[in-house]
C-alpha cells in the first residue's frame, strides 16, 4: 500500500516536472539542470528509474462488441461468405472516399500491387522505379511480375522518394514509377506525374500506410494511374488482411477484375460469352465478413485520421528544438497526412554518441514504444535470390543479372544512413492517445538526452 503511494506520487511529481519541462523547452540548458541529481525519478528507468509512463497506450486495432459486431454476425449467419452485397458496397464506398470513380477489393496490398503491374502489361525485361524507402512488399511486387526494380534514394527531409534522383533512373526499359506515401505521408505527386508525363510511364501509387493522406485536399491513390491499399491489421484500416486498387480508368480496372476472378470475363471483356476464360488470372477476391469488418472500420477512420493528424502536429512542435531530434517534414502541399507511423531522425552526436539502438531502449523502459524501421531494400539477399531464378535467367542476359553491377548501380547513401544510424518510428496507435499523453513522448525524450552520458556509460 505505502509503495503504492510513493510510487504515485513519483508518477505525479514526474507530470509536475514533465510540464515544467515543456515550459522551458527554449532554454534547454535549464532544463537539463532539472534532471540532474540522484533521485531514482530522474533516473532513467533503463537504469533503475521511475518511468516516464506507466499508463498504457491504445491499442491497434480498435474494436467494440456491442456496436461492431452486427454486421459481421448477421454475414456469417447468412452463409453468404463468398463475394456479393458486402463486398461491392465497400467497394463502392472506397471509391467514393478515395476520389476515383472505380474500387477493387483484392486479397491484400502486395497482390493490389502486382495485379496493377501486370494489367499495365508490365513484366519481364521491363524496369519499374521504386524509392528504397520503403516496406518489402513493394520491391517483391515488382519481382513477382518479372521485372526489374530500381531504386531511387531518400528525401532526407520528407522520408520519401527523392524526386530530384529520378530522371537520372530512367532507361529505355522503364515502364512504370511506384511512389510510396511512406509513414502515411504524401509523397511529392506533382512532381512525379510531371515525370511520368514526359516520359511516358505509368505511375502506380502505393498507398498501403496512406489511407486518407492528402495532397491539396485531393486524396492519395486517385494521382497515379492507379492506387494501392492494404488493410492489413496494423494498417491504418485494419481488416486482418485486405488490399484495394483504386482507379479511375475502367478498362484497366475490368481487367483487374478480370484477373482477380480466375481471367473469367467481366465488364467491358465479356465479348463473345461462349469463348469461356479471357486472361490468365488469379483468385484474389475477398470474403464477405472481410467487407464487414472493412465497413465497420471505416466509419471510424475519419475521427482516427483526424486524432493522429492534431496531435503529431502537436507532438512535432514539442520535439523539434531538443538537440538531435529532426521530426519529419511535410511536403508545403500535404494537406493532410495519416501517420501510419510517427518519425524522428536522432543525431546521436548530440546524445554524446549514445548508439540509436541505446536510446531506443532507454525510451522503451520509459514507457514509450519506438523502433528502428526498415533497414536498406536495395542490399537484402532476395533481390540476388531472384536474378538466379529460372524465370529470371530467361529473361535476362548474365550481364543484366550481374548482382554485383546490378547493386552498385542502386546505391542509395542518404538511405543508408538513414536506416542504419538515425529513423526512429512511433505506431500511429499512440497518436489516438490523448494530447496531454504526447507530452509523455515528449518528456522520455528529454529524459534520455539528459541522461544520455549515463546510459552510454552504462553500456560498457
Ligand atoms: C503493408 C504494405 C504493403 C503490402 O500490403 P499487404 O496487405 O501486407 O500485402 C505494401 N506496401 C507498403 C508500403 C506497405 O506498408
Amino acid at each position: 500500500m505505502k509503495k503504492n503511494a510513493v510510487h504515485k506520487s513519483r508518477r505525479a511529481f514526474i507530470k509536475t516536472t514533465g510540464m515544467a519541462t515543456a515550459g522551458i523547452m527554449l532554454t534547454p540548458g535549464i532544463s537539463h539542470a532539472m534532471h540532474l541529481g540522484n533521485d531514482n525519478i530522474l533516473q532513467p528507468a533503463l537504469l533503475g528509474g521511475a518511468p516516464v509512463r506507466t499508463k498504457s497506450w491504445p491499442t491497434w486495432p480498435q474494436w467494440n462488441s456491442e456496436t461492431d459486431e452486427k454486421l459481421v454476425v448477421d454475414d456469417l449467419r447468412s452463409g453468404i461468405w463468398s463475394r456479393a452485397a458486402l463486398v461491392d458496397q465497400f467497394e463502392a464506398e472506397w471509391a467514393k472516399a478515395t476520389g476515383t470513380k472505380r474500387c477493387l477489393s483484392v486479397v491484400n496490398g502486395t497482390n493490389a500491387l502486382i495485379a496493377s503491374l501486370l494489367q499495365m502489361n508490365i513484366g519481364g525485361g521491363d524496369e519499374v522505379i521504386i524509392p528504397v524507402y520503403t516496406f518489402i512488399a513493394t520491391a517483391a511486387a515488382v519481382l513477382a511480375t518479372g521485372a526489374i526494380p530500381v531504386f531511387v534514394d531518400t528525401d532526407i527531409n520528407t522520408f520519401q522518394i527523392d524526386v530530384a534522383k529520378i530522371e537520372q533512373k530512367i532507361t529505355a526499359r522503364t515502364k512504370a514509377i511506384i511512389p510510396v506515401h511512406i509513414l502515411g505521408m504524401p509523397a511529392d505527386m506533382e512532381n512525379i506525374m510531371k515525370i511520368a508525363k514526359k516520359y511516358n510511364l505509368k505511375v502506380i501509387e502505393d498507398a498501403c500506410q496512406a489511407h486518407y493522406a492528402e495532397i491539396n485536399h485531393k486524396r492519395v491513390g486517385s494521382f497515379g494511374d492507379a492506387g494501392c491499399f492494404s488493410f492489413q491489421n496494423s494498417k491504418n484500416l485494419a481488416i486482418g488482411e485486405g488490399g484495394a486498387i483504386t482507379s479511375n480508368d475502367d478498362s484497366f480496372m475490368d481487367h483487374c477484375y478480370s484477373y482477380h476472378n480466375y481471367g473469367n470475363p467481366y465488364g467491358a471483356l465479356v465479348g463473345n460469352v461462349n469463348a469461356g476464360t479471357i486472361m490468365a488470372g488469379n483468385k484474389l477476391r475477398w470474403t464477405e465478413y472481410q467487407a464487414a469488418i472493412g465497413l465497420v472500420q471505416m466509419k471510424r477512420l475519419e475521427a482516427q485520421t483526424e486524432k493522429r493528424n492534431v496531435n503529431a502536429a502537436y507532438l512535432r512542435s514539442k520535439i523539434k528544438d531538443i538537440p538531435g531530434i529532426t521530426p519529419y517534414t511535410l511536403y508545403d502541399n500535404v494537406t493532410r497526412a495519416t501517420f501510419h507511423l510517427f518519425s524522428f531522425r536522432y543525431n546521436k552526436a548530440a546524445f554524446k554518441d549514445l548508439p540509436r539502438s541505446q536510446f531506443i531502449k532507454a525510451m522503451n523502459a520509459e514507457g514509450v514504444p519506438c523502433m528502428e524501421g526498415y533497414a536498406p531494400l536495395n542490399k537484402m539477399p532476395y533481390l540476388a535470390n531472384a536474378f538466379q531464378s529460372k524465370n529470371y535467367k530467361r529473361m535476362y542476359s548474365a550481364k543484366e543479372l550481374d548482382i554485383k553491377s546490378y547493386q552498385l548501380r542502386n546505391e542509395c547513401p542518404v538511405n543508408d544512413k538513414l536506416c542504419n544510424e538515425e529513423m526512429v518510428w512511433i505506431f500511429h496507435a499512440l497518436l489516438l492517445a490523448e494530447k496531454e499523453d504526447m507530452n509523455d513522448i515528449s518528456n522520455a525524450i528529454e529524459k534520455v538526452h539528459s541522461n544520455a552520458e549515463a546510459l552510454k556509460k552504462a553500456m560498457k
